[in-house]
């Protein structure tokens, strides 16, 4: 009998974390990745891995060691200002969490070591599947058809184009925008910044308007403004990307009242500004079980990224289908198995996460100040 294989289309964190473990359990895969080369963008700022989730896949994808190797247990600090600049409470000894901090870049690298190089196609657009009459799909590139599996796995984010098959939702705005900074060197050229944000996070919020900065290893640091913006008034351009200076004067503009501590993260920022409109699918959302096909992480649940659940929702559904599949031996089962949980699991983080607008909001700060206190007798 020919030896059953999965397309899995996207490798970001979910899509790895599946090939990852269909590697380890001896099944066929092809992963199809947009991007030209793991190294071909920058994948964001820092991620705090959950001991539930984002760590327990690592574990059982055979790759603890490495991800201890790199993990940033002291990064974990997290303090929250107000607009004013006043410090408002900081978790400054949290080093003992377990939520330790690693780069986008090195989790993927952790991911893709050992994945035999032909399994991973870097530089496939998908733009479409198609189901065929024996039950499997077929994967179509820009210049025709790139596999036909038994199993396809859209993992390949918040715009995904395997949804459509299952699904007619789209992500909706939610009515914030994200204006993301990078602020490079911030040891030696900022040490102003540096001071305020001696390791992880720190965060700000007043007058409706959220900031967050965090670092990453080799001290950079990620910052993103954050701003409730009508939809019909971003199609026009919030801020003029086109040009870093006017962006930053604009930036600044636009925060009337914050403190120069937290305004000079705008002045020291790098000239690579990017606008990031936070899209969530609707809570809940599910689809009919349909034979050979599915999604995990984003595309199947995208949601605002406030309560950092994202990536590891995608790595847990990457790691409980990668097991379905190598334990159930009908995949249609071990794919609607899959799914029920899925949903049910994923509704519960997005309904944590859409909470976590009152990030950006009038009464934000008693919001994150109350969040923090719920929280404090397990850091302790
Ligand atoms: C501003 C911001 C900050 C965030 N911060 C956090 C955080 O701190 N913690 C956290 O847990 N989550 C965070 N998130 C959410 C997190 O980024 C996502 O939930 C997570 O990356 C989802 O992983 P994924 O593998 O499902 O999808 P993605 O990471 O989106 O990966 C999808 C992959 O598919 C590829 N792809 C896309 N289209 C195609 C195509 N047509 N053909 C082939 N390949 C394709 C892409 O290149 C990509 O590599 C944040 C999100 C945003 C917007």
């Amino acid at each position: 009998m020919q030896k059953r294989n999965v397309g899995i289309v996207g490798g970001g964190p979910g899509g790895l974390t599946l090939a990852r473990l269909l590697a380890t359990r001896g099944i066929g895969f092809t992963v199809f990745e947009l991007d030209e080369h793991p190294l071909a963008r920058p994948q964001g700022g820092s991620l705090d891995l959950h001991a539930e989730s984002g760590q327990r896949a690592l574990r059982e994808a055979g790759l603890e060691a490495q991800f201890k190797a790199l993990a940033r247990y002291d990064d974990q600090y997290d303090a929250i200002y107000d607009h004013l600049g006043a410090l408002r409470f900081e978790h400054a000894d949290a080093s003992g969490g377990d939520r330790p901090e690693i780069d986008r870049t090195q989790l993927r690298a952790i991911l893709l070591d050992g994945l035999p190089e032909e399994t991973i196609r870097w530089g496939s657009k998908v733009s479409a599947v198609e189901p065929l009459p024996d039950g499997r799909h077929r994967v179509v590139g820009a210049e025709g058809a790139l596999g036909e599996f038994d199993l396809v796995v859209g993992a390949d984010g918040a715009w995904s184009r395997v949804r459509p098959l299952l699904s007619r939702e789209k992500p909706a705005y939610t009515g914030i925008l994200f204006i993301e900074l990078s602020i490079d060197d911030v040891d030696a050229q900022h040490p102003g910044l540096a001071a305020l944000i001696p390791r992880g996070k720190i965060s700000a919020v007043g007058n409706c308007q959220g900031f967050i900065a965090q670092r990453s290893s080799n001290g950079h640091v990620r910052a993103y403004v954050m701003f409730r913006v009508p939809e019909a008034q971003l199609e026009e351009g919030v801020v003029d990307l086109s040009s870093p200076a006017h962006a930053r004067a604009q930036l600044k503009a636009m925060l009337p009242g914050w403190a120069p501590s937290l305004l000079a993260f705008i002045d020291g920022c790098s000239d690579t500004i990017h606008a990031r409109p936070i899209v969530a699918l609707p809570v809940g959302h599910r689809w009919a079980h349909r034979p050979g096909v599915t999604l995990l992480g984003d595309a199947a649940h995208v949601m605002p990224p406030f309560s950092g659940e994202g990536v590891n929702m995608a790595m847990l559904d990457g790691l409980e289908l990668g097991l379905r599949l190598s334990e159930v031996s009908d995949w249609s089962e071990a794919v609607a198995g899959y799914e029920a949980e899925m949903f049910e699991r994923a509704a519960e983080a997005a309904a944590g996460a859409m909470e976590g607008l009152a990030f950006v909001s009038e009464d934000a700060l008693a919001h994150v100040l109350g969040h923090f206190a719920s929280l404090k007798p397990a850091a302790e």
